[in-house]
């Protein structure tokens, strides 16, 4: 099994030589010829993995709930940036603007705006939102949004972006690097360039030689940029994830192909690819920016608290019970424990610092 990409990789290292995680990360994810998201079609039963929006409308329809409260939270401001990070199929987004519907004023002070990097998966965007009360505008980054109070959502955002990855050895933490092996295969093996040790957490400190320790300097960036964003301007930005609360060795990178694991080097380009996404490192970020974090709460906790029985019962009343049962089993995918439940994660930064339910408290990692 080959694809391009990994035909143009090795070229590319026996030439050059070893590249980072981070740098075999954002190749298979994002390059403009053969990057996963640039040409598969990741989501739903034919692809890849079924992300939350996509198990049932009543995951976006409570983050709308979410939303406007916090758009009331900041005092129905005039105008208001709705600001979605990699937006998928665009059905986070739909449900979403279906809920704010019952907000009048929201729907008046909005202006749509999408940061997604794949020009297939903006037009499977405007596709879903061509009903929809607001019309969207595209951007690559985040910087190209105007100015001015937002609300921002990101579902499974993070974890795509590159994390660079550290092994202990008798010398120090040394960047894990993806070469050739003798028989010309893609191989991780142990770089020269080295963490500062001031960037080791605490939990690493005592590690054995071989243990795996992941930065996400890219990740944490854009959490600053939009700390920033919300100290200057007012404004709630809301992140799902799976991940961890705080910093800790472990491998956590992964691909997934065809709704089950993949080895990691063996489909560039044609598997998912993510990490699991370090909260603490991103509340962190968003504080230096002047920005305050609330305790993450679970998605399970999340949902429950913000009404889904109720939703669920709603949905139901009066369908056959082969819906009923279609809606029981999503609100078991989404909250239940086993499932998405408690391993993704609800993370909320603010201009303000009372806590918009549900959330009920700051967050003051390390502390
Ligand atoms: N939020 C969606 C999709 C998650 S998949 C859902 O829950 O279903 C990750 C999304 O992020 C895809 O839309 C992908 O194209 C986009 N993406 C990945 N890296 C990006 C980047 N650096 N900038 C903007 N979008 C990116």
């Amino acid at each position: 099994m080959t694809t391009p990409l990994l035909e143009r990789l090795k070229a590319q290292i026996s030439v050059s030589g070893p590249i980072t995680v981070a740098e075999y990360m954002a190749a298979c994810l994002g390059d403009r010829a053969h990057g996963y998201y640039t040409t598969a079609e990741p989501f739903g039963v034919k692809g890849d993995f079924i992300t939350a929006p996509e198990v049932s409308q009543m995951f976006g329809e409570l983050i709308g709930a979410f939303l406007v409260t916090a758009f009331q939270d900041l005092g129905d401001p005039q105008s208001v940036g709705l600001v979605e990070l990699g937006p998928g199929r665009g059905t986070l987004m739909a449900d979403i603007l279906r809920m704010a519907r019952l907000r009048p004023a929201l729907i008046n002070a909005a202006e749509l705006h999408l940061v997604e990097t794949s020009p297939r998966l903006r037009e499977v965007q405007k596709n879903t939102l061509k009903k929809a009360p607001l019309m969207p505008t595209f951007h690559d980054r985040l910087a190209g949004v105007p100015d001015g109070p937002v609300l921002i959502v990101a579902n499974e955002f993070f974890d795509a972006l590159p994390i660079h990855q550290f092994v202990k050895t008798q010398d120090g933490w040394h960047e894990r690097v993806i070469g050739l092996d003798d028989a010309g295969e893609l191989a991780f093996g142990v770089g020269t360039a080295r963490l500062d040790e001031k960037d080791v957490p605490k939990t690493a400190r005592n590690a054995a030689p071989g243990t795996i320790l992941e930065t996400q300097p890219a990740a944490n960036a854009i959490c600053e940029e939009i700390g920033a964003r919300l100290s200057a301007h007012g404004g709630v930005a809301l992140f799902i994830d799976y991940g961890y609360l705080r910093s800790a060795p472990g491998d956590t990178l992964q691909a997934v192909h065809g709704h089950a694991y993949d080895p990691v080097l063996a489909r560039p380009g044609a598997a998912d690819l993510t990490a699991h996404v370090n909260f603490e490192a991103l509340a962190h970020a968003a504080k230096r920016a002047g920005a305050v974090a609330f305790a993450p709460l679970t998605q399970g906790d999340f949902l429950l608290k913000l009404g889904l029985l109720e939703r669920a019962g709603v949905l139901g009343s009066g369908k056959s019970p082969a819906v009923q049962d279609d809606i029981r089993a999503a609100v078991e995918r989404l909250a239940g424990p086993e499932r998405m439940g408690e391993l993704f994660k609800m993370f909320a930064i603010s201009s303000h610092r009372t806590p918009i339910s549900p959330f009920d408290r700051l967050w003051h990692p390390d502390q």
